[in-house]
């Protein structure tokens, strides 16, 4: 689905190599503030104290409203469709 780049902007790697990548499991990515968000979602129970204070401080920003965006978003067109699904069902059974 097309969707898919959307709702993880993170993984996305430019032509010219990551800025950043996950010191556990070495992922790349474009800025280091993404592989903060990622070790403290993905290693949350790996990660330094350290780690987590940079990840609690970085989910005031706006970057992380975004990416509660693209979450909520993956949410409401999963929503959408088992809603269109239901009606399709009922008018189908009518
Ligand atoms: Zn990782």
């Amino acid at each position: 689905m097309a969707t898919d780049r959307t709702l993880e902007p993170e993984y996305e790697v430019p032509p010219d190599g990551p800025a950043a990548t996950c010191p556990y499991c070495g992922r790349p990515f474009r800025a280091d503030r993404y592989v903060t968000f990622h070790v403290g979602v993905e290693h949350a129970e790996e990660c330094t104290d350290a780690e987590h204070e940079a990840f609690d401080e970085e989910r005031d920003d706006e970057e992380y409203d975004l990416f509660t965006f693209h979450f909520k978003a993956a949410i409401s067109v999963f929503l959408v469709y088992f809603l269109f699904t239901f009606v399709y069902a009922l008018v189908w059974a009518g």
